[in-house]
């Protein structure tokens, strides 16, 4: 009975997530149809289409950024639960990122060992991919995001430690909760994203941050012990 319980609670995180992505991405795609029949009208004038141009693309984008803190790993038949090597799962989204972080003027150090456990690889790839984003968005001027994996008897730790501006307590506190972010173009959807998929996967987490010195977080996982 339990095992089913926790079952049950699991799919439900899985369709919640599928239905806020939907509800996210149809929010700004209704400003952008409102915006196109408001530029149809035939006395309007240029300067205003122009405005209302500017709306529409903003939001678009705003679209996209959802869409990369959802759905970058998304696939027309998800992948099931399976072993996941954790190590070879995190080469995948640091090599994706890499170009991203050398724009940044970012390093990505990873210390990777092997480790498997049970999961779903596109699920994993997103978390981690937030998580790294946010550490190399967090970096002004040069730094780097270091990613190490540790293996226990019984359980993997992921840990992300970037050396960017840090989050005051105030900021900590609100990590995770749904449109928080302090960023000009933040979804403020990725830190939640990530902390389902670590909840889905049975895993816990803890961060800790400083402002003006960096930030660490850190994520434990059941260790498939494979006979
Ligand atoms: P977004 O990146 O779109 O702003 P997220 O949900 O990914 O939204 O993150 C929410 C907020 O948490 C960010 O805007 C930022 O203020 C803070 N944050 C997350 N990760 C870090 C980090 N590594 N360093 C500093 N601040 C962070
Ligand atoms: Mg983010």
């Amino acid at each position: 009975i339990r095992s089913k319980a926790i079952k049950l609670e699991k799919m439900e995180v899985v369709s919640q997530l599928a239905a806020s992505i939907s509800h996210e991405i149809r929010n700004p795609l209704t400003v952008v149809k409102g915006f196109m029949q408001l530029m149809r009208g035939k006395d309007i004038s240029e300067e205003t289409k122009e405005q209302y141009m500017n709306i529409a693309l903003e939001e678009l984008d705003r679209a996209c950024a959802i869409i990369d803190d959802y759905l970058t790993f998304a696939k027309p038949f998800p992948e099931k639960t399976e072993p996941l090597h954790v190590h070879h799962e995190l080469q995948k989204v640091i090599d994706m990122l890499r170009p991203f972080a050398n724009i940044h003027g970012v390093k990505i150090v990873p210390t990777l060992m092997p480790a498997t456990i049970k999961g779903n690889g596109q699920y994993f790839r997103q978390c981690f991919l937030n998580i790294i984003k946010n550490g190399i968005e967090a970096i002004e001027g040069d730094g780097a995001v270091y990613v190490a994996v540790y293996v226990a008897e019984k359980t993997v730790t992921i840990v992300v430690r970037d050396e960017g501006k840090g989050m005051t307590k105030e900021q900590l506190a609100r990590y995770g909760e749904p449109y928080f972010s302090t960023k000009e173009k933040g979804t403020g959807l990725g830190a939640m994203v990530s902390i389902r998929i670590i909840e889905m996967m049975d895993g816990t987490w803890t961060m800790e941050s400083e402002k003006g010195r960096g930030t660490t977080m850190k994520v434990t996982f059941h260790l498939l012990l494979e006979k």
